[in-house]
């Protein structure tokens, strides 16, 4: 609990956290990710593409991917300079493709080729931080994770559950205030919502179901 917030402020703020949460089911109960995959090292490669890109542009590159790379040790053999070839249009290429061969090496020769399901291995991965560990755990593996991107730090902010900017700071308190078995529903429907309504730089409040008393920052928008 943060220093001047108080065990009323706190409690204030799970309460308007539970409302949140219902009038999210409300509104969008069928939030998911768009990336499509399947299995769980198709899901670390398109989360690993999709930084800095838009989830669009990797669906359209991962299926010739996949078709070409089955295994981590696939990846873990690939030509370098054909991998970001292959990878070149979602843009970091160069950064994406050695991640993407570091990491399918690690799983390779330390978890016997299967992606760990455990966020102290994933994030041992090159190039995989809590955010893709979080995305891997709640969508392949059923383990529900808060997937704190661009989207959920901005729609967190201005819904006041967070006054912090560390993205790891605010995945911990969206923690406090969310019931762990709803952790990756509710982060597909903060990205959704970020996407839609309470988009950067200005959010349409005046379209948004979340009225003054449950958004401080509505007032400032409309
Ligand atoms: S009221 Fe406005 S700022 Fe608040 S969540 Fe909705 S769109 Fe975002």
């Amino acid at each position: 609990m943060g220093g001047g917030t108080g065990a009323g402020g706190q409690r204030g703020k799970k309460e308007r956290a539970a409302r949140i949460l219902r009038l999210f089911d409300e509104h969008c109960p069928d939030a998911a990710i768009s990336l499509d995959f399947s299995g769980p090292l198709q899901l670390l490669v398109a989360t690993v593409l999709s930084a800095q890109c838009t989830d669009v542009r990797v669906n359209q590159v991962t299926p010739a991917l996949f078709a070409r790379y089955r295994t981590a040790g696939d990846y873990a053999a690939a030509d370098p300079e054909t991998l970001m070839d292959e990878i070149r249009s979602t843009g970091f290429f160069r950064n994406k493709a050695k991640n993407i061969i570091a990491a399918a090496s690690q799983i390779d020769t330390r978890f016997g080729g299967e992606v760990p399901g455990r966020m102290e291995d994933l994030v041992s991965l090159a190039g995989v931080g809590r955010k893709t560990a979080n995305v891997i755990l709640g969508n392949a593996f059923d383990v529900p994770g808060l997937v704190v991107d661009t989207h959920v730090k901005r729609v967190s902010r201005r819904l006041g559950l967070t006054e912090n900017t560390d993205p790891v700071k605010i995945e911990f308190d969206l923690m406090e205030l969310f019931p762990r078995p709803r952790w990756t529903l509710l982060s597909h429907q903060m990205i959704a919502h970020g996407r839609t309504v309470c988009k950067a730089p200005k959010p349409s409040c005046g379209e948004c179901f979340f009225d003054g008393a449950l958004c401080p920052s509505r007032r400032k928008y409309l």
